[in-house]
């Protein structure tokens, strides 16, 4: 089994159920066990348009290898109704892999870990619940100016 985190994003609709049906919906993936799950996160968007995003961060266990992880993440999506009308619209629900294990990869289709993960607010506080090793001070320093609130 491989340690990979996933962030939910989710800024449509009634974006806390749908953040709370895709934690439900992780946890059913096939080869794979939810072995945490962050409180859910309010954020401002940032180089996105609409409503506030609600935001959260599962750890998974599991079998499944990268590429294929991700082909599932996006089947997830779609199930939620997700478009991508143009780049950073507003979304349903957005799954991004954080990390796959150790894997270090660029693919046309992955990169592994997530270029923006140490970016944002929104990913590294629900990262630093679920996997408290995983994040330095000094990341979370970096964003201490964005709003976010803890649900
Ligand atoms: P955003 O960057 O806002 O999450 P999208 O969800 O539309 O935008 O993702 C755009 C593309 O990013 C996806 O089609 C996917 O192939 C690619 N991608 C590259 N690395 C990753 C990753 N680690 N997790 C999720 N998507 C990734
Ligand atoms: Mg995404």
């Amino acid at each position: 089994m491989t340690l990979a985190f996933v962030a939910i994003g989710a800024n449509l609709g009634d974006a806390q159920a749908t953040v709370r049906q895709a934690m439900a919906d992780l946890a059913g993936l096939p080869h794979s066990r939810v072995s945490a799950r962050s409180s859910l996160y309010r954020s401002a968007p940032v180089d996105a348009s609409g409503p506030d995003f609600i935001n959260a961060v599962v750890a998974l266990e599991t079998d499944l290898a990268p590429e294929a992880l991700l082909d599932a993440l996006q089947q997830l999506e779609l199930r939620a109704g997700r478009e991508r009308p143009y780049r950073n619209a507003p979304r349903t629900l957005d799954l991004d892999l954080l990390r796959h294990g150790d894997t270090v990869m660029h693919s046309a289709t992955l990169t592994l870990p997530h270029p923006r993960l140490e970016e944002r607010a929104f990913v590294l506080l629900p990262l630093a619940e679920v996997a408290p090793g995983q994040v330095s001070a000094a990341a979370l320093a970096r964003v201490a100016d964005q709003a976010i609130q803890r649900l």
